[in-house]
């Protein structure tokens, strides 16, 4: 069958490339590809900034957003032949700390916790995977190929159910929230948020396009200032952008007993203008919380999978901009201005 790989560590490396067929040790479970979602990750392993093999081999099979059709669901009863499912990524460490022993990988201590089409384990851009039976999230087949917005999905309901964990602190009735960026993950945070009754704004730099569309025709607020620009102060903010200012600013605008969630991974910035002291200050005298969020376990792909089910199928299939043939993958990882999800289509719905 044929597979997206890559040799770890060594840019230029990814090719579309004849593989053995998945082998029974990876699950139960055979499943056909229908397409794979690429994002930042998936860049930075093609560009040899990060991944690892399986131990003993070469090449790493990418992807990790991933949306199949089960050809052989095996002795499992949950699953049969035709079910639509999506692999979850991350595997626990096989210590395991205390966290993995209780299903939490996504809070796993000690790093040693493997995932699927990143680290240690084969991805999902395949024709053919194999995954176990529970670590496979049946999809509403009534989503069809928008089923694999689940994975990004998956980041946002972490991201929410931490927000609320920690706001019940104390006595907690958020009214606002902003979301910084309108990126894949941005606007599904925007979706979820308006799904839990939330007053929506979403932040980001363009003035017109999709991306402002999309945010008004969820009933949500776009505004393409800057956050301190802002004229009120939210709850809650979940930050997606990554980018340095962006979060310093957050920091800064988030309201009394305010919860800052950080989930964009990104480089470099310095704080020049905002002295750490202040900002702590600024954190001490109005309770604030800045959290960072990462990765999601059984219980948030489960809620994603709900997210996804209640939410408008015309409002998400505006979100998957581009599908590229497994052929033209290196195109898929070029990300155009007006690119919001890009998939790898294996095969039809
Ligand atoms: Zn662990």
């Amino acid at each position: 069958m044929k597979a997206i790989t890559v040799i770890p560590k060594k840019e230029g490396s990814a090719q579309l490339m004849e593989v053995s067929e998945p082998e029974i040790h990876e699950g139960s479970v055979l499943v056909e590809a229908i397409a794979v979602g690429v994002c930042g990750t998936d860049v930075e392993i093609v560009e040899g900034k990060y991944g690892w093999a399986p131990k003993g081999k070469e090449h790493l099979i990418l992807g990790h957003e991933s949306l199949g059709r089960v050809i052989d669901p095996g002795p499992s009863g949950g699953l049969k032949k035709g079910d639509l499912v999506v692999g979850i990524v991350r595997r626990p460490d096989p210590v395991p700390c205390p966290n993995c022993a209780v299903g939490e990988w996504d809070m796993c201590q000690n790093g040693l916790y493997t995932e699927r089409g990143i680290k240690e384990i084969h991805g999902y851009m395949s024709e053919r995977w194999r995954i176990e039976p529970e670590y496979a999230i049946k999809v509403d087949p009534t989503l069809g190929i928008l089923g694999v917005l689940l994975e990004p999905t998956t980041v946002i309901t972490k991201a929410l159910e931490q927000i609320g964990r920690i706001g019940r602190r104390s006595f907690w009735e958020p009214e606002t929230v902003l979301v910084t960026g309108a990126g894949p993950i941005g606007l599904l945070a925007a979706l979820a948020a308006k799904q839990l009754g939330l007053e929506v704004h979403v932040l980001d730099q363009y003035e017109t396009g999709s991306k402002p569309d999309l945010v008004r025709e969820l009933g949500a607020t776009y505004h393409s200032c800057t956050v301190s620009e802002l004229d009120f102060e939210p709850d809650a903010i979940v930050e997606c952008t990554g980018v340095g200012p962006v979060i310093a600013a957050s920091i800064q605008k988030i309201a009394p007993n305010g919860i800052v969630c950080l989930t964009g991974v990104g480089h470099g910035g310095v704080l020049n203008t905002t002295p750490v002291a202040d900002v702590a200050s600024a954190a001490v005298l109005r309770n604030n919380v800045i959290v960072g969020s990462v990765n999601a376990n059984k219980r948030h792909w489960f809620k994603a999978g709900e997210i996804l089910a209640k939410a408008d199928r015309k409002w998400l299939a505006k979100l998957i901009t581009r599908r590229e043939k497994p052929e033209n993958f290196m195109q898929a990882l070029q990300r155009n201005n007006d690119d919001i999800k890009v998939v790898i289509q294996f095969s039809e719905v």
